[in-house]
C-alpha cells in the first residue's frame, strides 16, 4: 500500500488562504494581513476594543461554527470582507466550542494604549497588534475549556532510525512522561493516553505501516515538519528545560524518546509565543512495568467510556468516588494503565485497607478535599503567565489545606502505609509562602490581575498610602459637593461620574442659571446640565493617577507573588500529586464498604482464582434499576483448568461472566479492591479481549475480518502470563467454517500460548476437547427450564450445556411466531441426527415457509370474493378503453377493502 501525501491525513481544515495586501488595504487590514499570513493554519481573533474580530475565511468558518451572524466591514481588493466578531468578555466559551470543532485559533492582542498609538502616528495610526497565543487542543490550561476530572495530554510520535518514542504532555498539569513503541505497540500506547492532539512528523506520516495507525487520530493529529523532531536540538532543549546539564537524573532515553518529548517543548514555545509550560520530571514509562491492553480490548471492555463515547456507563464512572479534580484524573489514569509490579500494586492496596480499617480518618478526608481547589491546574497557569488573582488564592488555600491534612494523619492510630506515609511527606511544609499569600490577597478577588483591588490593605505600605489618597480625595469630592450646594443655591447639585466625562457637576435645567462663571458647561441634557470646575478636575486628576498608580502597583506585586510561586513549584506540585493520591485511595476505600469490595491478593506465579466475581457495571446498573440481584460467581483458572470453555443459552450471562473476570484483573492491578468475595491474581502481564463484533468499514473490513485480525494478534501475543477473554470466535461464517478455526484456536491457546483463557461458545462440539486437552475445563451458564419457559439463572457451573435456547430469545425478542414455530421445526429436524443428511432433508422440504401458515393470515374466503364477482360480470371485448380503466381502479378498490 501506498500512503497518500501526509496532508491528506491532516485533520484539522485550515481556513482558506487569505488576500494578500496588493498595496490597496487600509492600515489596519495591512496589518491584519501581515498578522493573518504568519498563521495561515489558525483562525485569527483580532482584538478591536471589546471584541475580537475575524475577517474573510475565517469569518465565514467561524460564523458557520459557532451559529453567529455574517456581516461585513469595509471592502479588500474591490469585495466586501466579511466579518463576525465575539466579545472579549464571552471568548472562553466560543474559544472552547471552536476547539472542539478542530479548528486552532490564534488570539492576537492589542500590545499598546490607543493613546500611544495616537502619540506615535498622529490619529490614523493603527494600534500594535500581536499574536499572543495561539489555541489548539492540547494546549488549554483555562477551566472554562477544560474538563477537571480528565488530563488533555499533548502528545507527539517520533522516530530516529528504527525506534519510535512517544511522549505526552498536559500542559494543564506538567505531567510529562515517554516510552519507546513501535508500530506494533503504538496503537495501543495511544489508547491508554488518549491524547486530545497528537504531533507526528510529516516523514512518519508517510510509512505504509504507520499510515492506517495513524489514520485513527485523524480529528487530534497535527502534522509538524521534521525538523521539530531533531533529537539533538530536542535534547538541549530539555536540558533548558529542567536546568541541568544532563538528563541522566530521570532515566536513559533513547534518542527517538528525546525526539517527541523535545518536539513537544517546542511545540508549546510556539503556541504559548515564548512562555515554557510547568513541567514535572520527565517519567519513563516501561511497557513492561504496565498491563499490556491492546485498543481493541479497552474499548470493548469500555474502561474509561462506552462504545458510544460517554463516561457513563464506563467502568470508571462506576468506580470513581473521588473528590477532587487531580483526584479523578489520578484514578483515570491508573485505569488506564494498571501495573505488573506486584509490589508496587500491593503498595496501592495498602493504602486503600489504611482508609478502610480508619473510617474517621477517611470521612475526614474526604469532607476536607471536597473543598480543595485544583493546585496543578492554578500552578501551571501562573508559570505560563496566564493565572490570575484566583490562582494565588487557590495556591494559598491549598496550601493551607496540607497541613491539615498532615494533622489528620497524626492523629490516626497507627502510621499509614508506605504510599500513604509517602504522600503525607510530599505535602511539605510551605508556611513562608502560605504567610505571604495570606497577608497579601483580599478575601474576594477578581479573575484578572489587571481589574485590581486583590491585594489586602495593610499588605504594602506603598499601596495604602495611594488608596488613602485616593481614598481621601473621594472624600474631598463629597465636601466639594456640599459647599459647591451651598455656595450656589442650587437645591439637588449633585457631583456624579461616568466613564466618558469622569466627575462632573450636575443641576436641573431649573437650576442651570444660579451657577457662576467659576462653573464650566460640558454638558446639556434633557433635563439636566453638566458642569466642571478647575478644582474638580485637579481632583479628579488626582485620583485617576492614584488609581493607576495604585493598578500599576498590584500588578508588581502580582508578579513579585506568581515569581514566588513558581519558584516553588516544586514542592507545590508534589503536594497536589500527594493530594491526588489520598482522594483516590479515599475513593477507592469509600467504593470497596459502599459495594463490597475484597482486597485482592497479587501471586508471583500464574493463580487465577476469583470466588464470588461480580461485574461492577452491570451490578451497578442492576441494582440503580432495583432489578434482580447480580448472581456472583466463581472462576478459577488454576494451571490444571487453565482453559474455560464456557458454553450455555443466548442472554444466560458468559458476555458477562468473561468481561468481569477481565475487570476484576484491572481493578486490581490498577490498585483498587476488586467485586469479589476473594480473589487472588498471579500478576497478568496481557490483557486480551475479543467480544462483541462491529464492522470497521471506514478501514474496509467487515466484522468477520475484524474478528479475525483481533483473534490473530492475541494468538501472536498472548503469554503464559495474559489472560484472554474470546466470546464466540468464529461466528461471523459459515458454521463448519466456523467452528474449524474455534477449534484450532482452543488447541494453540492451550498448547502453545497456554494462556489462562475464557473461551465462550456456541459450538457444544468443542467440549469433545475435554478428552485430549488436560487443561480444558467446560463451563456452562445454567437455566431452569419450568412450565415451557426458560429461567436464565446467570451461573455458572461445570459441564457442557446442551442447547443454546437461541430461539426462546429470538422469541422474546418478539420474532414473529411463524417464524419461529418453523425454527422449531427446522431445529429438531437438524438435531435429528447427521447434519448434513438433514440439511439435504430440509432442502428437500423446501419451500420452507410455504410449509407453515402465517399465523397473522386472513380468514379463508367463503365464495366468491367480490373481486372475483366484478371480474365474472364484465366481457372484456365490450368495454371502451375509458372503461376498461375505470374497471381496473374499481377492482383496485375492492382489492383494498378485502385486504383491510
Ligand atoms: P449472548 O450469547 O446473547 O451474547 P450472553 O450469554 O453473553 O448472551 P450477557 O450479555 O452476558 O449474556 O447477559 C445478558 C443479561 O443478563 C445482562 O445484560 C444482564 O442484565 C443479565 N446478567 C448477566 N449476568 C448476570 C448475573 N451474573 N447476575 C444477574 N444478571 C446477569
Amino acid at each position: 500500500m501506498t500512503a497518500p501525501p501526509a496532508e491528506d491525513i491532516g485533520a484539522i481544515d485550515a481556513p482558506a488562504a487569505p488576500p494578500v495586501d496588493d498595496g490597496t488595504a487600509t492600515p489596519m487590514m495591512a496589518q491584519y494581513l501581515a498578522i493573518k499570513k504568519k498563521h495561515a493554519d489558525c483562525l485569527l481573533f483580532y482584538r478591536m476594543g471589546d471584541f475580537y474580530e475575524l475577517f474573510f475565511d475565517d469569518a465565514v468558518q467561524a460564523a458557520a461554527a459557532l451559529d453567529i451572524t455574517l456581516t461585513k466591514r469595509g471592502q479588500h481588493a474591490g469585495a466586501d470582507i466579511p466579518m463576525c466578531g465575539v466579545p472579549v468578555h464571552a471568548s472562553d466559551a466560543y474559544l472552547a466550542r471552536l476547539i472542539r470543532r478542530g479548528f486552532r485559533v490564534a488570539v492576537c492582542e492589542q500590545t499598546e494604549d490607543p493613546a500611544e498609538a495616537k502619540k506615535r502616528g498622529g490619529a490614523k495610526s493603527v494600534v500594535r497588534r500581536d499574536v499572543t497565543r495561539i489555541v489548539t487542543p492540547g494546549t488549554l490550561t483555562e477551566d472554562t475549556l477544560l474538563d477537571a476530572r480528565s488530563n488533555n495530554f499533548l502528545a507527539a510520535v517520533a522516530s530516529a532510525g528504527e525506534a519510535m518514542g512517544l511522549a505526552w504532555l498536559d500542559v494543564s498539569t506538567g505531567g510529562f512522561f515517554v516510552q519507546t513503541v513501535s508500530a506494533d505497540t503504538l496503537a495501543a500506547a495511544l489508547a491508554r493516553v488518549a491524547p486530545g492532539e497528537l504531533l507526528a512528523p510529516s516523514k512518519l506520516l508517510q510509512r505504509p505501516a504507520l499510515f492506517e495507525l495513524l489514520a485513527d487520530w485523524k480529528d487530534r493529529l497535527t502534522p509538524q515538519a521534521d525538523s521539530l523532531f531533531d533529537s539533538v536540538n530536542a535534547e538541549s532543549r530539555l536540558k533548558t528545560a529542567y536546568g541541568v546539564s544532563s538528563l541522566d537524573a530521570y532515566g536513559s532515553f533513547s534518542r527517538a524518546e528525546i525526539a517527541a518529548a523535545g518536539a513537544l517543548l517546542d511545540y508549546v514555545t510556539i503556541t504559548q509565543v515564548g512562555k515554557a509550560p510547568r513541567l514535572d520530571p520527565l517519567r519513563q514509562i516501561h511497557s513492561s512495568s504496565v498491563l499490556d491492553i491492546d485498543q481493541a480490548t479497552r474499548r470493548n471492555l469500555e474502561l474509561t467510556e462506552t462504545l458510544t463515547g460517554d463516561r457513563k456507563g464506563s467502568l470508571l464512572a462506576a468506580i470513581d468516588r473521588t473528590v477532587t479534580g487531580a483526584g479523578a484524573r489520578l484514578l483515570a489514569a491508573r485505569l488506564s494503565a494498571p501495573l505488573t509490579d506486584a509490589a508496587a500494586i500491593r503498595d496501592r492496596h495498602d493504602s486503600v485497607s489504611f482508609l478502610i480499617d480508619h473510617p474517621g480518618l477517611r470521612d475526614d478526608l474526604r469532607a476536607r478535599l471536597r473543598h480543595a481547589p485544583d493546585l496543578d491546574r492554578a500552578l501551571s497557569r501562573l508559570t505560563l503567565g496566564r493565572g490570575g488573582p484566583r490562582d494565588l488564592v487557590a495556591i494559598g488555600t491549598g496550601l493551607t489545606l496540607t497541613d491539615t491534612l498532615k494533622g489528620l494523619f497524626g492523629d490516626a492510630d497507627g502510621s499509614p502505609p508506605a504510599e500513604l506515609a509517602q504522600s503525607v511527606e510530599d505535602l511539605g511544609l510551605h508556611d513562608v509562602l502560605i504567610d505571604r499569600l495570606t497577608r497579601a490577597l483580599a478575601d474576594d478577588v477578581p479573575l484578572q490581575a489587571r481589574d485590581g483591588g486583590f491585594i489586602r490593605a495593610g499588605y504594602h505600605e506603598g499601596l495604602d498610602e495611594i488608596r488613602t489618597f485616593r481614598d481621601e480625595s473621594r472624600r474631598l469630592i463629597a465636601g466639594l459637593e456640599g459647599r459647591y450646594r451651598e455656595e450656589t443655591g442650587a437645591d439637588g447639585l449633585k457631583i456624579k461620574h461616568n466613564n466618558v466625562l469622569g466627575y462632573f457637576i450636575e443641576v436641573t435645567s431649573r437650576n442651570a442659571d444660579k451657577l457662576g462663571d467659576a462653573f464650566i458647561h460640558r454638558q446639556t441634557m434633557s433635563n439636566a446640565v453638566r458642569y466642571s470646575t478647575p478644582e474638580l478636575a485637579e481632583l479628579a486628576r488626582k485620583i485617576a493617577e492614584a488609581a493607576d498608580r495604585a493598578l500599576a502597583l498590584e500588578q508588581e506585586l502580582f508578579s513579585d507573588l506568581v515569581k514566588e510561586v513558581v519558584s516553588r513549584a516544586a514542592p507545590i506540585g508534589l503536594a497536589a500529586a500527594a493530594i491526588a493520591v489520598m482522594d483516590c485511595s479515599a475513593g477507592l476505600a469509600g467504593l470497596a464498604i459502599q459495594l463490597d469490595y475484597a482486597r485482592p491478593v497479587m501471586k508471583p506465579g500464574l493463580n487465577f482464582d476469583i470466588a464470588g466475581g461480580r461485574h461492577p457495571v452491570v451490578e451497578a446498573a442492576l441494582m440503580k434499576a432495583g432489578e434482580a440481584r447480580f448472581v456472583a460467581n466463581d472462576c478459577d483458572l488454576s494451571e490444571d483448568r487453565r482453559l474455560w470453555l464456557v458454553t450455555g443459552p443466548n442472554m444466560a450471562g458468559k458476555s458477562t461472566f468473561l468481561r468481569q473476570n477481565a475487570l476484576i484483573v484491572i481493578l486490581a492491578q490498577m490498585g483498587s479492591f476488586v467485586p469479589a468475595a476473594s480473589a487472588e491474581i498471579g500478576v497478568v502481564d496481557k490483557l486480551f479481549s475479543r467480544v462483541g463484533a462491529a464492522d470497521d468499514l471506514a478501514r474496509g473490513r467487515s466484522t468477520f475480518m475484524v474478528e479475525m485480525v483481533e483473534t490473530a494478534m492475541i494468538l501472536n501475543q498472548a503469554t503464559e502470563r495474559s489472560l484472554v477473554i474470546l466470546d464466540e470466535i468464529g461466528r461471523g461464517t459459515a458454521t463448519f467454517d466456523g467452528l474449524s478455526i474455534a477449534w484450532a484456536c482452543v488447541e494453540y491457546l492451550h498448547d502453545v500460548a497456554k494462556a489462562r483463557t475464557l473461551f465462550a461458545t456456541h459450538y457444544h462440539e468443542l467440549t469433545a476437547l475435554t478428552e485430549r486437552l488436560d487443561a480444558l475445563s467446560p463451563h456452562a451458564m445454567r437455566v431452569k427450564e419450568w412450565e415451557g419457559d426458560v429461567v436464565f439463572l446467570h451461573e455458572i457451573a461445570a459441564g457442557a450445556a446442551d442447547r443454546s435456547y437461541g430461539i426462546h430469545v429470538a422469541r422474546l425478542a418478539g420474532l414473529p411466531p411463524s417464524v419461529i414455530d418453523r425454527a422449531e421445526a427446522v431445529l429438531t429436524t437438524l438435531e435429528q441426527g447427521e447434519q448434513s443428511g438433514a440439511v439435504t432433508r430440509l432442502v428437500d422440504d423446501l419451500p420452507l415457509f410455504q410449509a407453515m401458515p402465517r399465523q397473522v393470515a386472513a380468514p379463508p374466503v367463503q365464495g366468491p370474493s367480490p373481486v372475483e364477482e366484478a371480474l365474472e360480470g364484465i366481457t372484456p371485448d365490450d368495454l371502451s378503453p375509458r372503461e376498461a380503466l375505470e374497471f381496473l381502479y374499481r377492482l383496485k378498490g375492492l382489492h383494498q377493502e378485502e385486504k383491510s
